[in-house]
């Protein structure tokens, strides 16, 4: 495309916010590539942060620099982690919070600013499936998986939302699923929760652009963790079918999830918002 061109002198008030083309954010000038994905200084929160597809993301960020708060109920797991998490040599500590509970997700959110004085990034990954036919769910059972994997993102949201605008800016991301984007006959409310938080990232990050936040989602595929270890139990072949759907033809591993979460953390990311990516080896754009 032709560059526009001006009939008088003086600055084109369409234009002038304008950086040359191909030119760097000064943050990010060449000689200092790695800033691009530098978080130093950075406090991320992560829920569900102390095993799976949570630890495998607050890794990434660890080693880019962050500062971690992982969280979740089960203190056990969470000790573990926070050796993980310290090998990076960045500080870790464990709020437990139960994230289907409003005054949680606050206090959570309060407690990472009180340990370290601000909130940058937060990862909504806390989640949970009960595999069962539609007809075949109690109201309650309903209740407890979008309760877990959507409500509790739309609260720790909020509560982050206040943290991130007092250091002038953030990161969200929230944790989808290829239930997102496909149905199944066993996960009507899993996949109910996981398509709503597709539309609630892009909500909130057109709500919240101009107050510099960020607000993405990540697909991930067939991951190997305990969620799964549960369903490869409960559905025969599952493990066979996966590998034979992904390109790749692999199950992923919690590592694989580092990449994406210190991508979406940093400021590479910076005019990234409002996007739904998969992680999945590929397993959604194969027949
Ligand atoms: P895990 O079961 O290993 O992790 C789930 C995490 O959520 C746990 O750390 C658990 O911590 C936490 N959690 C569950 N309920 C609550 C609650 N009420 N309050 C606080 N924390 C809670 O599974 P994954 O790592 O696989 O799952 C992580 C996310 O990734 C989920 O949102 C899941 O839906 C999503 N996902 C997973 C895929 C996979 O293939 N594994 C594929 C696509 C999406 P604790 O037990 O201590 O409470």
């Amino acid at each position: 495309m032709a560059a526009p061109t001006r009939s008088s002198d003086g600055p084109d008030p369409g234009l002038h916010t304008l950086r040359p083309p191909h030119t760097l954010a000064p943050d990010i000038q060449a000689g200092s590539t790695m800033k691009l994905f530098d978080l130093t200084g950075k406090v991320a929160v992560v829920t569900g942060g102390n095993g799976g597809i949570g630890l495998g993301m607050a890794e990434g960020m660890a080693s880019c620099g962050a500062s971690i708060v992982i969280s979740g109920r089960n203190a056990e797991k969470a000790s573990t982690a926070l050796d993980v998490l310290r090998g990076h040599g960045v500080p870790a500590v464990f709020i437990a919070a139960d994230v289907t509970k409003k005054a949680e997700c606050v206090a959570l959110i309060a407690g990472a600013e009180s340990q370290f004085g601000r909130v940058d990034i937060l990862v909504n990954n806390a989640g949970t499936a009960i595999r069962k036919m539609p007809q075949d769910y109690t109201e309650e059972e309903w209740h407890q998986v979008m309760d877990t994997n959507l409500t509790s993102a739309f609260l720790c949201s909020q509560a982050a939302y206040h943290a991130m605008v007092k250091v002038g800016g953030g990161k969200m991301i929230n944790i989808g699923s290829m239930m997102s984007l496909f149905g199944a006959p066993y996960a009507t409310p899993y996949a109910s929760s996981k398509g709503g938080i597709v539309q609630m990232t892009r909500a909130m990050a057109t709500a919240w652009a101009k107050e510099n936040i960020q607000v993405n989602a990540v697909l991930p595929g067939w991951i190997d963790t305990d969620l799964t270890k549960r369903a490869r139990q409960q559905v025969p072949g599952l493990h066979e079918s996966v590998e034979k759907r992904t390109p790749t033809a692999r199950w992923g591993v919690p590592h694989d999830m580092a990449g994406i979460a210190a991508f979406l953390a940093s400021p590479a990311s910076d005019f990234v918002t409002g996007t739904a990516i998969p992680v999945d080896g590929g397993f959604s754009i194969g027949m």
